[in-house]
């Protein structure tokens, strides 16, 4: 039967890097399910969706297609045929993702499709919820942490090479709100699943970390 390995851990922590080394080392496909909350909200911010008005959230989740397309070394996401790769991880997207991931309308929508797309398919997922409530039966969970000031450099570097005009301290503080909102919400919060392996990659490099994981597989 196909194999499921989930990845996840707080914002920033490297769970998309080791999830993409994973999915080649093992040749499973990679599938960001932070890139589809990313994907609805920049839909709701483009067309002013007011979070609290639920028919309206419905409504527009009813017009949101999401795709994958997978090129050999990278995978773009489409929402309603437009490429936003990029787009989505502009600050304005990270600022509200938190808000717009806690709403119960929108984690249904968003767990069907990833359960659907994890259907007799080897997949490396990562996100919040993974282990905990998208494939509680995964065959490898792995929880990530890193010292939130390593998770803030990281992430700020990042940023500033693809032009953004921003500061540590806006970095540091959007993690850590959203750590808080993923981690206080009231539907699936981020919490390490019972039987996950926890890898705290504060200080180990990519190819420590991929071999971390391969060893203990
Ligand atoms: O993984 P990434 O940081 O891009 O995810 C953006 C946001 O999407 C997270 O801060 C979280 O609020 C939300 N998310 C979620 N559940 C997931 C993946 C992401 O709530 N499985």
């Amino acid at each position: 039967s196909n194999k499921i390995i989930a990845i996840d851990g707080y914002s920033s922590c490297g769970k998309s890097t080791l999830a993409k080394a994973l999915a080649k080392a093992l040749q499973y496909l990679y599938i960001d399910s932070g890139a589809m909350y990313r994907a609805v909200t920049l839909y709701f911010i483009r067309n002013a969706i007011p979070l609290e008005d639920t028919a309206r959230v419905v409504e527009a989740l009813d017009q949101i297609h999401i795709d994958f397309h997978s090129q050999p070394e990278a995978t773009s996401i489409y929402l309603n045929d437009e490429d936003v790769s990029e787009e989505i991880r502009q600050m304005r997207v990270s600022d509200c993702v938190s808000e717009v991931s806690a709403i119960k309308a929108v984690r249904l929508a968003m767990v069907a499709q990833q359960q659907r797309m994890g259907r007799n398919k080897n997949i490396v997922m990562d996100g919040r919820d993974i282990g905990t409530t998208v494939f509680p039966d995964a065959d490898l969970k792995i929880f990530m942490t890193a010292d939130p000031k390593v998770r803030a450099e990281r992430r700020y570097l990042e940023l500033k090479s693809k032009g953004e005009e921003i500061t540590l301290e806006e970095v540091f503080e959007n993690i850590a709100h959203r750590d808080y909102i993923d981690t206080t919400r009231r539907e699936s919060p981020l919490v390490r699943a019972v039987d996950a392996i926890v890898l705290d990659n504060t200080g180990l490099n990519e190819a420590e970390q991929l071999a971390f994981v391969l060893d203990y597989l």
